[in-house]
């Protein structure tokens, strides 16, 4: 498949893994960068930009092909030095970056000047214009059925997607609900140039998280997940567990809820453990609706072998059979 995107990317596949924190260590972005994919290293999992450009540096050791590094800007409970971490994307000389969470444009003219290609997430078709106009090189169109942040305006990618082809002259990328060749046709039917998948590839056998949260993520359905950080206008989707249960029925209270009254909950820290040790109820982990269509853990050559050649029997015999007959 070429589209845009794997122009742009050098890639052969229009397929990206999503930024996810914790989970977009060097082992799943090379595995697949080596299917064909872009994978992305997530800065913030490194807890300092001198760890980014170790990673980093890891990454390139175990793949030749592109890889990119994902800067999100949100809310945390320790100060970032976001300028720091940037230095060190632009220092380790990776050319692709997926900013997320904030407007970008601070940092666009350094990584312009380093010959970097910016990628920016948007959860609403505004923020893609805005993207679009101070000079980023693509955007991932971000729908509610993704995992992690959705952004509070609740519009899904049917909606978003078809939009999107109509105001951006910029590639895109689908991002969320996106997990297999029925999901790559669609999105490529409603006018993007690829997908983006993030919870589809933590159920990968590269994956490096414990072997219960691949499982648990395999029986779920896509009734599994929960919003949370509703009333902080912080919102994200997460695996609806006993943790997520919990931070939902404090948010329900009456009266204000300050992130202090779930702190303790939501910590990214017990998040980390979580997906390294197994305990399924120790913390939250992000995850979308797409859970309800996973059901194997397969290498990411494999799943993405499938996707592509499921999507490419989807155009060529079933819809082609349609508008012939
Ligand atoms: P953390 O431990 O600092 O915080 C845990 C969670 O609480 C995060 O989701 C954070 O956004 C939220 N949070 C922190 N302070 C808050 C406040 N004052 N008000 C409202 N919400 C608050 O975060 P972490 O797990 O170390 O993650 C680091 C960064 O990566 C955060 O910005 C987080 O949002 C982001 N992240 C993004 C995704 C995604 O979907 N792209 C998924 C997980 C984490």
């Amino acid at each position: 498949m070429k589209t845009r995107i794997t122009e742009m990317l050098g890639i052969e596949h229009p397929i990206v893994q999503g930024g996810m924190q914790w989970v977009g260590l060097a082992e799943m972005a090379s595995a697949v960068s080596n299917a064909g994919g872009l994978g992305i290293v997530t800065g913030l999992t490194q807890p300092t930009p001198e760890d980014l450009l170790k990673e980093i540096k890891r990454c390139r050791e175990m793949t030749d092909k592109p890889f990119a590094v994902n800067l999100t800007i949100l809310p945390t409970i320790k100060p970032v030095p976001y300028e720091e971490y940037a230095q060190a994307i632009i220092d380790s000389g990776v050319k692709i970056v997926e900013t997320a969470g904030r407007n970008p444009q601070p940092f666009l003219p350094a990584f312009k000047e380093a010959g970097i290609k910016v990628i920016h997430k948007c959860t609403s078709i505004r923020h893609s214009l805005k993207a679009e106009s101070i000079g980023c090189d693509a955007v991932s169109v971000d729908g509610f059925e993704c995992a992690g942040h959705p952004g509070e305006d609740d519009v899904t990618n049917l909606i978003l997607l078809p939009i999107a082809a109509r105001r951006l002259k910029i590639p895109f990328i689908a991002s969320g609900g996106f997990g297999d060749g029925h999901g790559l046709a669609a999105a490529l039917a409603m006018g993007a140039d690829g997908i983006n998948m993030g919870t589809r590839f933590m159920v990968t056998k590269e994956a490096p998280i414990h072997n219960n949260v691949k499982q648990r993520m395999v029986d779920a359905s896509e009734l599994d997940t929960a919003l949370i950080y509703r009333s902080l206008n912080n919102t994200a989707r997460v695996f609806k567990n006993s943790i997520a249960n919990q931070v939902q029925e404090i948010e329900s209270k009456p009266g204000e809820t300050r992130f202090e009254d779930i702190q303790s909950l939501v910590q990214g820290v017990k998040g980390r453990e979580l997906l390294e040790d197994g305990d399924l109820d120790k913390g939250i982990w992000s995850a979308g609706m797409i859970v309800g269509l996973i059901d194997d853990i397969p290498s990411c050559e494999e799943l993405i072998a499938r996707i592509v050649n499921d999507a490419e029997e989807i155009i060529k015999n079933r819809l082609k059979n349609i508008v012939s007959a």
